[in-house]
Formats: C-alpha cells, sequence, structure tokens
C-alpha cells in the first residue's frame, strides 16, 4: 500500500491510476476528505455527490 492515491476531477473516484477508471479523467493529488460509501442508497453523502459505490474525495481541487 505504497501507492499514493489519487482522486479524479471529474467524478472524484480515489484511484491509484493517472486516468480515472470509472470516467476515464485525469486524476490528481490535490484532494481532501476521504469517503467510503458502501452503499449509495443509505447514504446521504453519496445522494449529495452523485457518487456510487466505492472509495471517493470529499472534495478535489
Ligand atoms: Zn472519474
Amino acid at each position: 500500500m505504497n501507492k499514493e492515491l489519487k482522486a479524479c476531477r471529474n467524478c472524484r473516484r480515489i484511484t491509484t491510476e493517472d486516468v480515472c477508471p470509472i470516467c476515464g479523467e485525469e486524476t490528481t493529488h490535490e484532494w481532501q476528505g476521504y469517503v467510503f460509501i458502501l452503499n449509495k442508497d443509505r447514504s446521504r453523502i453519496a445522494q449529495s455527490m452523485g457518487a456510487d459505490n466505492g472509495e471517493f474525495a470529499l472534495r478535489v481541487r
């Protein structure tokens, strides 16, 4: 687990890749706030973000 985590500029998915595996946008190290969504239908954060299940950043610069 030494890889640096990055976040997608578009959908905020957290990944170690340079390109988002979900939407194909560029990722960045400039993010804050880790969110892990287990059940998007029961998560207010997921609903407010429009996010799916998985790991997301709260804020991406
Ligand atoms: Zn994305």
